[in-house]
């Protein structure tokens, strides 16, 4: 059998790999979904080539932490406060989701995360009350073609908070019977509720379950008031921290929670917009590079914030560098920018892959690496001339500009337009789903006023804390 040769030619390459570097008028060579070269004029037979002039080729996005069952509901909560969203969404809208619906969002939001550039993602799955719930929020996932890592997080029984309810065991078959293969595009990790959200003895018997499954694990650790409980002290000294955990947030956690995280190997996921829209506390972006951790960047809550890495990414060095020119004495008079572009740069694409467990495949062009690549014009109005290419994509990025997208090696964008995935059918069958969610909330109590257009805004029940 012949090999499948990509060759993608005449690009500015931002490999994010420092051994390679940044490259002008570069080519980089895919065979059989792997990255086998990347240099100046290179050539193979039987290829399929892909002229970049004008573009910028680099790694696809990584998102580390994003709810995405939610998509059907995106921005009905854009003016919301924390609580209103809880009140709306968790006690609201999330209980009428049937799988089908579960499913649906799942599709909707990866394909949309893919259409921006977006190739690898964690889905924080924690609307899956049923097994049926479970089997068809992976099935979405599966069906984006997409680089996933399924999140399972139980449904609405297991977030009356403090919980009291122990993570439903059907998490071990749908390991079994989804994810069977580390060497999957589609792989597995468990979205631990914590301290934060469950009863102790409920926290050390989720905690036995991780051990029985063998995955990693990603769990919610400052976000807001429950932040300041030392969530992270207490899995410290429960022998609950480990490098296989990825704290989200982290916006409210103390200082020496920050050094704890960092002697474990521990990673962090940012996402800076949602954290400043919902009051969560600041962006821990900075607080985690001072003790030696580089975020990674997550979209989290679509329900009011955008779904791409763009907007993220200026998100979080804007709020950084806010911050770090308030802090000085006459701001904005520092020599230096403590956090640059390819820092953000390296959060959204190689730290995410880190955080992931996936840096051995993804992340990076590497030679030997799945090629997960996206290919960006540069020529367009807001581009050109292309001066600094990080600086470019990081302050005026965006979707519309993301040409080609490519999964180990796969075209699932070409030409602008999604090849794989039938986008107007998915549309109209979220619009439907859409109707049908909004339909039912008018019958509960909380949820009786729910309405489209913007204009709905719930009123806040209390939550137990
Ligand atoms: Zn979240």
């Amino acid at each position: 059998m012949t090999a499948e040769r990509i060759l993608i030619t005449n690009a500015t390459v931002l490999t994010m790999d420092p051994a390679v570097g940044q490259l002008e008028n570069a080519d980089v060579l895919i065979e059989d979904g792997r990255i086998v070269e990347i240099g100046h004029g290179l050539r193979a037979a039987d290829c399929d080539t892909l002229d970049a002039t004008g573009a910028i080729v680099m790694p696809g996005f990584v998102d580390t932490h994003r709810h995405l069952w939610q998509s059907l509901i995106r921005h009905i909560g854009s003016d919301w406060t924390h609580g209103q969203y809880l009140t709306g969404v968790h006690l609201g809208l999330s209980g009428d989701f049937r799988p089908e619906d579960t499913q649906l969002g799942n599709l909707l939001g990866g394909v949309e995360a893919l259409d921006s550039g977006i190739t690898t993602l964690l889905d924080w799955s924690h609307n899956i009350d049923t097994p049926e719930h479970g089997d068809a929020a992976v099935e979405g996932l599966r069906a984006t073609g997409m680089r996933s890592v399924f999140a399972h997080g139980g449904g609405a029984t297991m977030w009356q908070l403090p919980s009291e309810v122990p993570h439903s065991r059907d998490v071990l078959r749908i390991q079994a019977e989804h994810f069977s293969s580390d060497d999957q595009l589609n792989t597995m990790a468990f979205a631990l509720r914590g301290p934060q959200f469950s009863v102790p003895a409920v926290a050390h018997e989720d905690w036995k379950l991780i051990q029985e499954l063998g995955t990693r694990v990603t769990v919610h650790n400052g976000d807001g008031e429950w932040g300041k409980r030392r969530p992270v002290a207490w899995m410290h000294a429960n022998g609950m921290l480990n490098d296989k955990v990825t704290h989200v947030h982290c916006s409210s956690l103390a200082p020496d929670e920050f050094q704890m995280i960092a002697d474990s190997g521990g990673s962090i996921s940012v996402s800076a917009d949602v954290e400043a829209q919902m009051g969560l506390g600041w962006p821990a972006t900075g607080r985690a590079l001072d003790v030696g951790v580089r975020p990674s960047l997550s979209v989290d809550v679509c329900v009011s914030n955008g779904g791409d890495m763009f907007n993220v990414m200026k998100a979080t060095i804007s709020i950084q560098r806010a911050l770090d020119n308030a802090a000085e004495e006459h701001a904005g008079e520092q020599d230096r920018v403590r956090l640059s572009c390819q820092d953000v740069l390296e959060f959204a694409t190689i730290d995410g892959a880190r955080t992931l467990g996936l840096d051995h495949v993804t992340g990076s062009l590497t030679p030997g690496k799945d090629a997960d690549v996206i290919v960006v014009r540069a020529d367009s109005l807001g581009m050109a001339p292309l001066n600094n290419p990080t600086g470019a994509l990081v302050y005026s990025g965006h979707p519309g500009l993301v040409e080609a997208v490519l999964v180990r090696g796969r075209f699932v964008k070409r030409d602008g337009v999604m090849l794989r995935t039938d986008v107007a059918d998915i549309q109209r069958r979220a619009d439907e789903a859409r109707d049908r969610l909004f339909e039912a909330a008018l019958k509960r109590e909380s949820t009786a006023d729910a309405r489209i257009g913007g204009s709905w805004i719930p009123g806040i029940h209390k939550v137990n804390r």
